[in-house]
Parts: structure tokens; sequence; C-alpha cells
């Protein structure tokens, strides 16, 4: 134990993740981030962010922006200043010329036609679509001829890396072509700008996509000329659709960002995306804490791993359990203001909006579902109700019978509510802001009516109605909730001022 504490603080891990801004932050994404994180924050080493943005043509500061964004709303936090690669493009032309001055590179002049005929030409021999080789020993320099900078990849031997998840991975040199690091256009290419940046960044560790599997080799080769210790390598599996097909749009979102739109905790979605792939005994629900605890590359599966909408469903909905109810109310404040009126939004934003909120919070999968179920109990005074749902419309005695029931509980109430009133009960027990602005009226629960209260009271007064407690709650939850279903009405009858109550319970006599 000790030991490996020691050895966890000796060492430094340095990792990054390394997106183009070609498109939002998606999925696939997230989670090489998350890995790269939760390995550096369980080795207490570094997590770099960099952009690689050399595709000038595609990279938009746009998604640079949504990555950035994205990353901060996981808490996926990086240490030292963000690289740019397209701040950086002199630094790679520099770094191809020195490998030219050592051996490592040659420039090129033929044209992409004549590559193109040499790759059909390989091809038809059965071999590997390749360049082949023919300026690698030039020594002419043609003015004024464009040229592309290729790396001299040796003609025998083979490289051989130990894939932290796959185990050994062994490539034949000949197998490699003479692949480009610096476009006629001047520009790097992926693999020539990735290990200069690597190298700068001193990475011990590659963590990314099995989709670069094949480019590993080829920086394998760029560390060595370059005389630096070639990082260990982790190649994850992709992730795959229902259908078993790569995940994309098709599956619906995948940007971080419309998930966040939809109502997913960022905790929730980092602990899916963890377990796609990832397993530690049999437990599903993880915090951020744990993650980073338990984190190990021992227990990350080879095969790709399928996404489950549904299982990402359940688990926002055991984080949401988890969460506080202040945090909840923030984050339905930041992210779904639009769907409050101003008013509502002032309400929502006082101590009995969390209050609200932590009621709704149990029967909630989502954020933006505890949005919508604040709006009509945070909008002051009655609201708008579909009655269509109601048992009663079946019924027409039972109908008459819960509307004479629910007239016999306000005018109770309302007589308890004003001898309380007049013996200098009140709403002291709620703070001046909570008073400010959702009145001076007292809650039932306030004159001492909890929710158990409440529950005994109504049961009672469907008992001398003749009708069932379901049945007499049911008209009365829609026009307080607007809903059918709802959180605890018992409970939200206790909470909420009385004078909003006693409106909105008066209008089950029109509906
Ligand atoms: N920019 C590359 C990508 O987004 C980075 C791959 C790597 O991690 O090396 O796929
Ligand atoms: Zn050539």
């Amino acid at each position: 134990m000790m030991q490996e504490q020691d050895s966890k603080k000796n060492s430094t891990v340095r990792v990054r993740f390394a997106p183009s801004p070609t498109g939002f932050l998606h999925i696939g994404g997230v989670r090489a981030a998350l890995f790269n994180w939760l390995y550096a924050r369980n080795h207490q080493g570094q997590f770099l962010l960099r952009i690689e943005d050399t595709d000038l043509e595609r990279s938009e500061d746009r998604f640079t922006q949504d990555i950035i964004a994205s990353m901060r709303w996981l808490g996926l936090s990086w240490d030292e200043e963000p690289l740019s690669q397209s701040q950086r493009l002199k630094l790679y032309t520099q770094r191809a010329e020195d490998l030219i001055e050592s051996g490592h590179a040659y420039r090129c002049y033929c044209t992409e036609a004549e590559v193109e005929q040499m790759r059909e030409i390989a091809m038809k021999e059965g071999k590997k679509p390749q360049y082949d080789r023919r300026c690698r020993s030039r020594t002419d320099h043609p003015v004024g001829q464009s040229f592309v900078i290729r790396a001299k990849i040796p003609l025998d031997g083979s490289v051989e890396f130990l894939d932290l998840i796959r185990g050994p991975i062994r490539f034949e040199n000949v197998d490699i072509d003479d692949f480009v690091l610096i476009r006629s256009n001047g520009a790097p290419t992926y693999n020539l700008s990735v290990v200069v940046d690597d190298v700068f960044s001193e990475m011990t560790h590659i963590l990314r996509g099995d989709d670069h599997i094949n480019n590993t080799p080829k920086q394998m080769h760029l560390y060595q000329f370059f005389k630096y210790p070639v990082p260990q390598f982790a190649h994850l599996p992709m992730i795959l659709g229902a259908d078993k097909k790569k995940l994309s749009k098709r599956h619906g979102a995948v940007s971080a960002n419309a998930y966040r739109a939809e109502g997913y905790l960022p905790e929730a979605l980092l602990n899916f995306l963890a377990r796609l792939g990832w397993s530690h005994g049999d437990q599903e629900v993880f915090s951020i804490e744990e993650m980073i605890q338990f984190f190990s590359f021992d227990h990350v599966q080879k095969s790709s791993a399928v996404f489950n909408t549904e299982k990402l469903l359940w688990l926002n909905g055991e984080h949401i359990r988890k969460a506080s109810p202040e945090r909840l109310a923030q984050i339905v404040l930041d992210d779904y203001p639009h769907l409050f009126s101003e008013e509502a939004l002032t309400r929502a934003r006082t101590s009995l909006g969390v209050q609200i909120a932590a009621l709704i919070q149990p029967k909630v999968k989502l954020v933006k579902e505890l949005a919508d179920q604040m709006v009509p109990l945070c909008t002051p005074g009655v609201i708008e109700v579909d009655p269509s749902g109601l048992k009663w419309n079946k019924d027409p005695n039972l109908k008459a019978a819960t509307q004479a029931a629910v007239k016999h509980c306000l005018h109770l109430l309302n007589a308890r509510v004003s001898e309380a009133s007049a013996s200098s009960h009140s709403s002291e027990s709620r703070s001046a802001q909570d008073r400010e602005v959702w009145g001076s009226c007292p809650s039932l629960g306030q004159l001492g009516m909890g929710p158990t209260e409440v529950d005994a009271f109504l049961r009672q007064i469907g008992e001398q109605h003749g009708i069932k407690l379901g049945d007499l709650a049911q008209p009365m939850r829609l026009v307080v909730t607007g809903r059918l279903v709802s959180a605890g009405l018992f409970e939200l009858l206790s909470l909420l001022p009385w004078d909003l109550v006693e409106s909105r319970l008066s209008k089950v006599e029109q509906l």
C-alpha cells in the first residue's frame, strides 16, 4: 500500500486530450478526455488540453469554444495553458527540416497524380497502396517546384508496443508508408504535429480512440527520430450505437452540449462513459471521486462498447437523487430560464424554490423534467390545466361528490388559516426573501399541518363524502401542479403558501 502510493506520487504521468475543432465535442471525444483525465488524476499527474486546428479549412472557432465550454461543464479540468496547433505552424516545419538534416526525412517532388499512379501499380501487384519511395535518395533541388516532406521509414525491421488495453501490437516497417510530414502547401500533417507537440509537452502516455491505432507505428518512428522516449499507448475501443454501427448523429444526440440541453448531469454522463468499456466489480453508480480512485487500464475491455441510452437515463436519475436540491435548482435556473416567466423565475430563485425542487427531485430522470415541473409550481396564481385525463369524466356522480369534497376541504382549511393568522401565527419561519417574493400568507405546514396531517385530513374528508383518497387527490393534484403525475401532493399542499393553494383548489369547482 505504502509503496503503491509512493510510486504514484513519484511518477509524473502527463497525458492530454487533443480534439480537432471540426465539430462539437462529441461523446467519443468526451470518453477519450475522461479516461485521460481519470488516469492523470488517479496518478496525481497532469492532464493537458490541446486544440488540433491545423486543418484551417475545417477547424472553426465556435467548435473550439464548444469544446472548452463542454469540458468546463463536465468538470474535466486541465493543467497548463492549452496549446493551439495553428499558433505553432512554423515549429512543425522546423522540426520536419531537422529530420531532413538528421537523415530521417526527405523532400519528395512527385506530383499527386504520380503518387496516385504508384498506389495503383502497388495494388495491381497485390501490395499495399504506397508511395514507392523514389525520392528517398534524390539529391537535386528543383527550384520553383513544389514538394512535400516525407518520413524516411526503415525498409526492414518492425515496431512493437505494449498497448495498455490490447497488449502487444507489432507492425512491420515495410508496411509503413513513407508518409507525408509537411504538405506541399506547407501545412503539417496530423502525424507530425501530434508527435512534435507530444514531445514538447513531455507526454508519458497516449490514450485515444482505436481509430488511431494505425497511426501509432508512424508516430513511434517519429519519436525515435526525435530521440524522445516513446510514450505508452492505450487505444480505447469504439463506441457503437444500438445497431452496432459506429456511434454517429443518426443515433440521436452525440454532442456533450446536446446532453446538457436534454437535462443530463455531467457526473451522470461521465459515469456512463466511464462504464462504457471499463468496470470495477459490478458497481454501476460512481461518484467522480470513486471513478478517479478506482480507474485503471486493467479493467478496460478490448471490444467495442454499445451505447445504451436507457442506461444513461437510469444513471442520470440515480445522480439526480444524489445531488443537492440547491445545486439542481441552480442548474434549472442556469440551463432552463427560458421555460419560466419572469415572475416564476424570481420564485424559483428563492429557498422555497429549492424546497419545491427537493420535492420533485426523487421522481425525475432529467433536470429538464425538474424544470418542467417547477414552472407551474413557481408561477403565481392559477394555471391552465387539461382536465381530459380525470377519472371523474367517466362518472358524473364521482365528479359531483369530489367537487363537494374539495369545497368542504377549502371551507375547513380557510377557517383554520384565518384562525391561526388571527392568533398571530404567521409565516415567520419563512425567510424575508421568500415572503417578499411569495407573499406573507403562511403555508399549511407553517400552521402545523405537515404532509402526514394533510394526508389524514384529506382521507377523512374523502370518507365523509364516500370517495377514495386517490379520487379526491386527482383533480387537486391537477389544479395545483398542472399535471396528473407529480411530486407528492400532500408535501406540496403543506409547503406552498396557502393563498396560492387556495386559489388553485377553488378551480376544481369549474373543471
Ligand atoms: N486530433 C486527433 C483526434 O481528434 C487526436 C488524436 C490523438 O489523440 O492523437 O482524433
Ligand atoms: Zn517523390
